[in-house]
């Protein structure tokens, strides 16, 4: 039992790592020649103009950035660190010539919206108005101010380039509270940002979800925030860190994502109380490991409710 628990207090450790390390995370990455290729852009099967660069895992790869190329230039998902701007634009410029005009942004954090400020001279940078509010109000490693975005919206926008339309809908509060998700109707893809994340990361352990509640993030609505994401009309979902997935995938992450806060909900109203939560919580069926502060954070939540 001791080394189950030591395994996800360091899981724990890497969590609050990847969202608060500044002077780790901050630092590039060195990459193997299989990791590299990894990373390279490449073509969505069968979605015309959209490419994906892709990062693989919840760590020094940062999250995957979509990229729609029309003939009027280039809108952008994401952006990954605050150094990673010369390999985002290096990586562009391998398959269009078209200048790089608009940057949005699924949320403030610094491993998706990390070099916002470097795009900010050729490129309308645009993200929630949350994704400025959280911007400017930490100072450090979640955000960097001077990055936050010059335009925002409440629900929804969208941006028409080139003949194309790009929608982002704000549908709730979830890993944070300034989560966008990004539709490519005519590609019928979605960019989720980290309201959906899969796989694994580099040291083994599962990508659970996070939620970030420094910055408003929920535990409560995130199904509800789920079921309207999976209103929208899509086949294709490139999540925040992963794979490129399918619905069906969403659909599960939904289900245990229901399953973790039904369990939680379950032990409260039997007077588990917080110092015994994580310990009575069972769900290594979900493969969702989550050190006992983040089962407490929970319990906090729903204990304010
Ligand atoms: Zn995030």
């Amino acid at each position: 039992m001791k080394i189950i628990i030591r395994a996800i207090v360091g899981i724990s450790a890497v969590s609050v790592f990847l969202y608060f390390g500044l002077t780790s995370a901050q630092q590039r990455a060195t990459f193997t020649p299989e990791q590299l290729e990894m990373l390279r852009i490449r073509q969505i099967p069968g979605k015309e103009g959209l490419y994906l660069m892709p990062g693989f895992d919840g760590s020094m790869s940062g999250g995957n950035i979509a990229i729609l190329v029309t003939e009027d230039g280039v809108l952008i998902v994401d952006n990954k660190y605050s150094y990673s701007y010369d390999d985002i634009t290096r990586q562009i410029s391998t398959v269009t010539s078209q200048p790089i005009r608009y940057v949005l942004n699924t949320h403030h954090h610094f491993d998706h919206a990390g070099s916002n400020a470097s795009f900010m001279p050729n490129a309308q940078v645009i993200g929630h108005e949350n994704v400025r509010v959280n911007m400017l109000r930490n100072f450090g490693p979640s955000a960097s101010p001077e990055g936050a975005p010059k335009i925002t919206y409440s629900d929804q926008t969208s941006v028409h380039l080139g003949g194309v339309e790009v929608q982002a809908h704000h549908l709730g509060c979830g890993h944070t509270n300034g989560d966008s998700v990004i539709l490519f109707p005519s590609q019928r893809t979605v960019h989720t940002g980290d309201l959906f994340i899969w796989g694994d990361r580099m040291d083994g352990s599962t990508m659970a979800p996070f939620i970030d509640y420094y910055n408003g993030g929920c535990a409560s609505d995130w199904v509800t925030t789920l079921d309207r994401l999976l209103e929208l009309d899509f086949d294709t979902v490139i999540p925040g860190h992963g794979p490129l997935l399918r619905k069906a995938e969403v659909r599960i992450f939904r289900d245990k994502f229901e399953q973790l806060v039904s369990r939680v909900g379950g032990l409260i109203a039997d007077g588990v109380d917080r110092d015994e939560i994580a310990a009575q919580l069972d769900i290594s069926d979900l493969n969702w490991p989550l050190a006992p502060d983040r089962v407490q954070a929970i319990y906090d939540e729903f204990s304010r409710n």
